[in-house]
Formats: C-alpha cells, sequence, structure tokens
C-alpha cells in the first residue's frame, strides 16, 4: 500500500511541475493552476491511505480521522468563500495570508513532533530533530512576518515601524533563536518550556524583522516569505517521512527563490539590504527635497485629442488602474485608438500593482494582446519616441527621483521612464502618494499634466472625446 501511495505522490509531484511551468505564460497560467489544484487533491486524498491513518467514522475508535476531515472540511470551504469574495486589489493581502498559513502549518507540524519528544516519545534522533527545528523557525518566521505583511499591505498597519537599535534587537533575537533551537535540536529528552521559548522568539524574530521593512521593498519580502515557507514544508517532509511535502515543498521553495531574486533584480537591491538597510523605511520623509514647479491639470477632452493624434502612446498602468478595475475602459480605448493608426504599448514595470503580474492578469483578462505589453527593459527606450506616455495609477514606478537623488528611499529603483515621452497624463484621483508614500516629481514636470478623477471614469472620458473626433 505505501509503494503505492508512493506512487501517487511521484505522479502528483509530476502534475505539479506541469502546473508550474503552464503558469509562466498567461496563455496556459489558467490551465496550470487547475492541474496544480488537481494534484494537490489526489496528493491529499493519496495521504488517507498511509498506514498511521486509521480510517473509522466512530469517534472514539479514530478520533484524528475524524478531526482531519473535519479540519480539511472547514479549510476548504473558508477558503473557497473567501477566494470568491476577495476583490482583485485585495489578493496580495490574501496571498500573503496563505503563504503565513502554509509556514505556520509547517511551524506546527514541528511544534507538535518536538512537543511528543518532550512529553517522554521515542527521539528521532538529531538529524531529523533538527530539520524539525529548522523547518519550525523558518516556518514559524514565515508565518509572523507574513503577518505583518499583511497588516500593511490591509492598510491596518503603519507601513513601517522601527524601534531605537532595531537591527541590534534583531541580531539579539536572532542568537537567541540559534541557542533555544541547539537546545531543543540536541535535547534527549527535549524540555517543554526550552520549545515554547524557542517557538515564542521564532515568532517574534519574524514581527521585528517584517516590520521596518517598507517603502517599495514589500514585494521582495512578500515573495521571500513564499520561498521560506516551501522551505519549511520540505523540511517538515522530511520529519514526517512525507515524499509529496518534501516535492511540493521543495517545488515552492525553489520558484519562490527565483521570484525573490527576480524581485530583488527589479528594485535593484541585494536581498540582504532590503531585510538589513533602511531602504524605504523612512516613507521618504527624512530625504523629500524641494519640487520646483506645479500640478498642471488638463481637460478629458484636450488628453483625448493629444492622444488620438499621436502617433505613439505608451499606457503605464498602476495599482491605480486595479483598484479602478479601468483595464476593459483601456482596452476599449486602445482598439480606438489603434483604429486611427496610433501605436498603442503598454509598459510593465515588475513591482506595478501589489503583486508579481498583477498588471499583467488584469489586462490579459481585458483581452490586450500579449505582443502590445512590453517589460520595463524593452519598453524604456521607447520613450522618448511616444508622443504620449499615460499613466493611469502608477506612481512610485514612474517616479523620476529614484533615478535623481542617492537621499531618496527608492533611490536605484528602476523606473519606467515616463517622463521622457514627449507628453505624460497622468490620471489619478488626487494627491494622494504612492505605496512607498514619497512625493513623486513627475506630476510636476513641464511636459506633464494631470487628468484628475478615478482611472475607470476618467478612461471613459477619453473613450468618448476620441470618438467626437
Ligand atoms: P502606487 O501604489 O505607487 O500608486 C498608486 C496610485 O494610484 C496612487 O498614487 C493613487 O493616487 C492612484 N489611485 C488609487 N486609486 C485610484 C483610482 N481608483 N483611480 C485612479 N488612480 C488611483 O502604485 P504603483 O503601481 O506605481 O507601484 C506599486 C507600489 O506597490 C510599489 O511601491 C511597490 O513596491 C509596492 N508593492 C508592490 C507589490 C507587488 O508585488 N507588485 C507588493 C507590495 C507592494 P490617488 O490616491 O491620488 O488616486
Amino acid at each position: 500500500m505505501s509503494l503505492m501511495i508512493e506512487a501517487i505522490y511521484f505522479v502528483t509531484a509530476a502534475v505539479f511541475i506541469v502546473g508550474l511551468k503552464q503558469m509562466s505564460s498567461p496563455v496556459t497560467a489558467h490551465r496550470g493552476i487547475v492541474w496544480a489544484g488537481i494534484a494537490m487533491v489526489i496528493a491529499s486524498v493519496a495521504t488517507f491511505g498511509a498506514p498511521q491513518i486509521h480510517i473509522s467514522m466512530d469517534f472514539a475508535d479514530s478520533p484524528n480521522f475524524i478531526l482531519m476531515v473535519l479540519a480539511i472540511a472547514l479549510g476548504s470551504a473558508v477558503a473557497y468563500i473567501s477566494a470568491k469574495k476577495v476583490a482583485m486589489t485585495d489578493m496580495p493581502q490574501m496571498i500573503a495570508m496563505y503563504n503565513g498559513m502554509g509556514g505556520g502549518a509547517a511551524a506546527a507540524i514541528a511544534a507538535v513532533e518536538l512537543v511528543k519528544l518532550s512529553d517522554g516519545g521515542a527521539s528521532h534522533g538529531v538529524v531529523i530533530q533538527t530539520l524539525a527545528v529548522l523547518g519550525a523557525v523558518i516556518g514559524a518566521v514565515s508565518f509572523s512576518g507574513s503577518a505583518i505583511a499583511f497588516a500593511k499591505l490591509q492598510g491596518i498597519m503603519r507601513k513601517t515601524f522601527r524601534l531605537p537599535a532595531h537591527q541590534l534587537v534583531n541580531i539579539g533575537l536572532f542568537i537567541a533563536v540559534c541557542v533555544t533551537g541547539y537546545w531543543v535540536a540536541t535535547g534527549s529528552p527535549v524540555s517543554f518550556n526550552e520549545v515554547i521559548l524557542f517557538f515564542v522568539l521564532a515568532l517574534v524574530l519574524g514581527i521585528m524583522v517584517t516590520t521596518p521593512i517598507g517603502g517599495a521593498d514589500m514585494p521582495v519580502v512578500i515573495s521571500l516569505f513564499n520561498a521560506l515557507t516551501g522551505l519549511a514544508v520540505a523540511f517538515e517532509g522530511f520529519v514526517l517521512d512525507n515524499a509529496a511535502m518534501i516535492i511540493a515543498g521543495t517545488v515552492v521553495g525553489s520558484s519562490g527563490t527565483l521570484l525573490t531574486q527576480l524581485m530583488a533584480k527589479a528594485m535593484n537591491r541585494p536581498i540582504s539590504n532590503v531585510l538589513f538597510s533602511s531602504f524605504g523605511s523612512d516613507g521618504g520623509e527624512a530625504a523629500e527635497e524641494e519640487i520646483e514647479g506645479s500640478m498642471k491639470e488638463v481637460q478629458a477632452q484636450d488628453a483625448a485629442i493629444m492622444m488620438a493624434y499621436a502617433d505613439k502612446v505608451i499606457i503605464v498602468p498602476g495599482y491605480g488602474m486595479a483598484v479602478a478595475q479601468a483595464q476593459h475602459k483601456l482596452k476599449e480605448m486602445e482598439d480606438l485608438l489603434t483604429a486611427r493608426g496610433v501605436d498603442v504599448k503598454y509598459a510593465i514595470h515588475p513591482v506595478a500593482g501589489r503583486m508579481p503580474g498583477h498588471m499583467n492578469v488584469l489586462l490579459a483578462e481585458a483581452g490586450v494582446d500579449y505582443d502590445r505589453i512590453l517589460d520595463l527593459d524593452e519598453i524604456n527606450p521607447e520613450f522618448p519616441t511616444a508622443d504620449v506616455a499615460l499613466v493611469i495609477g502608477a506612481n512610485d514606478v514612474v517616479n523620476p527621483v529614484a533615478r535623481s537623488n542617492p537621499d531618496s528611499p527608492i533611490y536605484g529603483m528602476p523606473i519606467l521612464d515616463a517622463d521622457k515621452a514627449q507628453n505624460t497624463i497622468v490620471i489619478k484621483r488626487g494627491k494622494g502618494a504612492g505605496f512607498s508614500g514619497i512625493e513623486n516629481h513627475l506630476f510636476y514636470a513641464d511636459n506633464t499634466r494631470m487628468l484628475y478623477g478615478d482611472g475607470q471614469k476618467a478612461v471613459a472620458e477619453l473613450i468618448a472625446g476620441i470618438k467626437e473626433l
């Protein structure tokens, strides 16, 4: 029987990898998610065939089985309802939360195994105990850190919070986690109080590492926790001798690591800087420089004329486009402009919006041709040849201070060069700052005009204006 389960795990691992491969293209991504979901269901069902699990509907005979079924039913119902209800703009918070749950689940497995040992259970041996401890630290840090990321993204917590000598406190906490982790990994018997102390310290470390990170760095942190969660699950897979957990955890860990590297590259920051420097942590308050010029407003009709008679228009979408759900209107406007012979392209910054690929998903949903959607490196040389750059709900990703002001908290982050277009039109509701909380010099530039209003409504007005011409 257990050979059969191993074979099923092997097949599901292959399906996970096929699913993951399909997620790398917007054309096949939906299918990839379905395949990965099917593999997860098969792996979960197969686990019930494990020799440790005694299947019986009598609670007295098999309490664990009943509790497992109840937990799965409850978890699935909550996940189904919340996933159906969540707004697309709240998806990053949801991902941060689910990430954290994965890390928390791995840490909980480790906790159960370690508490069993403190209760006089048979020792797993130092190697397995060490793996349990490693998975526990990583899982606990990922759990509490993701909870903080969730709170920041949800707007229920300040973007940054820093104690005096914060990094020193973190170093102290890290050493304390290492020491208690060593006691727990080598303890025979393991002390219950040491296990509790170890978990509390690891959870506090996750909180303390994440609270000072703000500004524009959250995407790197979220993908790092994603990778860590995978790693924690893989470690606990060794503890439980469960091949599906080892494989799924490793796949998540390695793909998460690649994503973290890509996000860090997009921010032009080594990961160590994101975690240990003050980049983006002060919301720019300390580093604002005087801005020359003023914001100049434009009416939708005039903006429509500028675009309708342009040769090339580059649209730069950002988080505000997602909030306004303006992607369908943008597609409608693109169709009108291309019918008039205007070359229309979309410029996508890797951290635009609130999750990796956020803009690509929305534009794909609206039916925008993938060939028109270009990455930062591809599109930046084209801005000087564009008659109009239409920035819709983007802020941080087009802020030129990232190029010009070494004191700025976002200095060094590559940006979309919308300021280099002949004319720039910015659609936003008012004078609200971007996620990093700093002023945007682009809005004050001579060739920039502000079209105030909700993204969807503003584009609808542009469409009406173009139609009148
Ligand atoms: P920003 O958050 O910098 O700016 C969004 C702008 O949209 C705001 O200035 C706001 O101005 C405007 N806006 C909000 N609602 C509307 C609306 N309904 N209609 C029109 N405009 C609107 O967005 P960017 O996409 O430029 O940058 C993303 C930021 O988020 C980066 O700092 C990035 O690091 C961070 N981040 C990214 C993640 C990712 O994985 N992609 C994850 C976590 C954070 P106003 O209020 O005046 O309308």
